[in-house]
C-alpha cells in the first residue's frame, strides 16, 4: 500500500525507500548542470521527500546548498543560477540512520588535504557503529549522525594515504559494509561506485557527450539521455574528460539486488539491473493468480504502487480489471499529523471507494504488501461499506517478517504484522473474505533476470552481517 506521507513513525504503515542518488558530468555540451540535477531528482523524490540537496564543482570549487523538504520547495531560478559548474551531484533523502534535520541532509562536502570533494549515498552500513568508534579514537570528530559522514572521513584519510583517486575509492569500499550507492565529486570527477554485492541500484546514462549517474533510470527520460547500463556491484565508475573509465573491485560472485525495488519503491518506467520494474510488477501479478486464483467480478489495485500487479493479476485471471479506489495525490507532507486514535481518518483523506465500480462485486484487491496492517484493515473496510460484496486480498511478495538493514526503512520486527500473526490472523484482523500471498520463490522469478536477489525481508536471510 502506498505510503501516507507525513504520519508520524509510530502510526505510518508502509516502507521507505532511504536516499535517492544523482550526477552529472558536463562533457563540452553546454550542459546546465544544476538544472539537470534539479530535473533528475524530480525524477526520483519517490526515493526520499524530507530533505535534499545539490553540489556543483567548478574550477575546484565546490558550491553545496540543501535543506529540508522537497525538490521542487528547496530550490528555484535563482539558488539553481548560484550553482554553475562542469560537474554535479545531487540527492533526496528520507531520513532512517541520523536525525531528520538538515545537518543530516546530502550532498556531504568537506575540505580534504588536497582541496574539496562532495558525496551523496543511498543505503545503510552494517558497520557504522564499529567504524566510527575506529575513527572517533584516531581523533576524527563526527557532527552529522548518519553513515555518509563515516565514508566521507575514511575516504579523506584514504586520500592522502593511497596514491591514486581509484586506490582510494578501493581502500574505502574494503572497509564499507552493508550497502551503498554513492555518487562523488572529486578533482573535477564524477565518481559512482556500488557495494560488492549491488543492494541498491546505480545506473550509467548518456546525454550527447555527457555522462550521468543516477539510483533510477526515470531520471534519464525527462533530460532526453539514455540509459546505457547499470554500474555493476563493486564496480567504480569514474567519469572526467576522458570520458569513462571503469575499474572492478572484488565481489563475492553473486549479487544481491534489493527485490522491494521491483516490488514497491522504484518508479515502473525504470529498468533496473536490465529489468523492467512495470514488467516485474506485472509478471509478480500474473503468477500470483495462478498460484492463488479466486471467483470474482472485478479486479482492482491498491493504488498507486500496485495497480501493475493487479493489471497482471487480471489478464492471468481473465477476471476484468477495473479502478475500485481513488487516491488523493495531494496527501502530502504538509498533511497535518492525526492523533493516534484519528489514523484511520488519515487513510480516508488518502484513499476513497468508487461505489459505482464495486457495489454489488466480488473484488480482487491486489496490493504489493502489508506492513503494519491498520492502512489495509480501513480500505477494506472502506470497499465493504461502499457495497463490495466480497474483498479477497491478494498480495504481490510474501509476507515481511523481517526489518530490512540496507537502507529502507521498515518497521521494527514487532511491528511487522506478518512477523507477530499467521496469514489467517492476518485476514481476520483486516476484515478480508480470504488473503494469499506470493510465494518468493515466484517473486524472485518475476524480474526475469539471472541475478541473485536481496531478500531478507521476507526470508530473515541476511547476505551482509557485520560479523562477517
Ligand atoms: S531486506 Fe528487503 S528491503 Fe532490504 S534490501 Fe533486502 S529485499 Fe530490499
Amino acid at each position: 500500500m502506498e505510503c501516507i506521507n507525513g504520519l508520524r513513525d509510530e502510526i505510518r504503515d508502509c516502507l521507505h525507500e532511504e536516499c535517492g542518488v544523482f550526477g552529472v558530468y558536463n562533457n563540452n555540451d553546454e550542459l546546465d548542470v544544476s538544472r539537470l540535477t534539479y530535473y533528475g531528482l524530480y525524477s526520483i523524490q519517490h526515493r526520499g521527500q524530507e530533505s535534499c540537496g545539490i553540489a556543483v564543482e567548478d574550477e575546484d570549487v565546490i558550491r553545496c546548498y540543501k535543506q529540508m523538504g522537497l525538490v521542487c520547495d528547496v530550490f528555484n531560478e535563482e539558488r539553481l543560477a548560484s550553482l554553475k559548474g562542469q560537474v554535479a551531484i545531487g540527492h533526496v533523502r528520507y531520513s532512517t540512520a541520523g536525525a531528520s534535520n538538515v545537518l543530516n541532509a546530502q550532498p556531504i562536502t568537506v575540505n580534504y588535504r588536497d582541496g574539496m570533494m562532495a558525496l551523496a549515498h543511498n543505503g545503510n552500513l552494517v558497520n557504522s557503529e564499529e567504524l566510527r568508534y575506529k575513527m572517533g579514537s584516531g581523533g576524527s570528530v563526527f557532527v552529522a549522525g548518519n553513515d555518509t559522514e563515516i565514508i566521507v572521513k575514511i575516504l579523506s584519510k584514504n586520500l592522502v594515504s593511497e596514491a591514486t583517486i581509484e586506490d582510494a575509492v578501493k581502500q574505502t569500499m574494503r572497509v564499507l559494509k552493508g550497502s551503498y550507492a554513492i555518487v562523488l565529486l572529486l578533482q573535477g570527477k564524477l565518481i559512482g561506485f556500488r557495494d560488492p554485492l549491488g543492494i541498491r541500484p546505480l545506473c550509467l546514462g548518456k546525454l550527447k557527450h555527457s555522462y550521468i549517474l543516477s539510483s533510477e533510470s526515470c531520471a534519464f527520460s525527462v533530460m532526453g539521455a539514455e540509459l546505457i547500463r547499470d554500474v555493476n556491484p563493486g564496480e567504480i565508475v569514474i567519469i572526467d574528460d576522458d570520458g569513462t573509465r571503469s575499474v572492478q573491485t572484488p565481489t563475492p560472485g553473486h549479487s544481491a539486488y534489493c527485490i522491494f525495488e521491483h516490488v514497491y519503491f522504484a518508479r515502473p518506467d525504470s529498468y533496473i539491473d536490465g529489468a523492467s520494474v512495470y514488467r516485474a510488477r506485472e509478471n509478480a501479478g500474473r503468477m500470483l493468480a495462478k498460484e492463488y486464483p479466486v471467483d470474482a467480478d472485478l479486479v482492482i489495485g491498491a493504488p498507486d504502487s500496485a495497480l501493475t500487479a493487479a493489471i497482471g493479476y487480471a489478464r492471468e485471471s481473465g477476471i476484468p480489471y477495473g479502478h475500485g479506489l481513488m487516491r488523493n495525490r495531494y496527501v502530502g507532507r504538509t498533511f497535518i499529523q492525526p492523533t493516534q486514535e484519528m489514523r484511520d481518518a488519515a487513510v480516508h483523506m488518502k484513499f476513497s471507494a468508487l461505489r459505482n465500480e464495486i457495489e454489488g462485486k466480488r473484488l480482487v484487491l491486489v496490493d504489493d504488501s502489508i506492513v503494519r496492517g491498520t492502512t489495509t484493515r480501513v480500505v477494506v473496510q472502506m470497499l465493504k461499506e461502499a457495497g463490495a460484496k466480497e474483498v479477497h486480498m491478494r498480495i504481490s511478495s510474501p509476507p515481511v517478517m523481517f526489518p530490512c538493514h540496507y537502507g529502507i526503512d521498515t518497521a521494527t520486527a514487532s511491528q511487522l504484522i506478518a512477523s507477530r500473526l499467521s496469514v489467517e490472523e492476518i485476514c481476520q484482523m483486516v476484515g478480508a473474505d480470504s488473503l494469499r500471498y506470493l510465494s518468493l520463490e515466484s517473486l524472485l522469478k518475476a524480474p526475469g533476470i539471472d541475478g541473485g536477489f536481496c531478500s531478507a525481508c521476507f526470508s530473515g536471510n541476511y547476505m551482509v552481517k557485520n560479523n562477517e
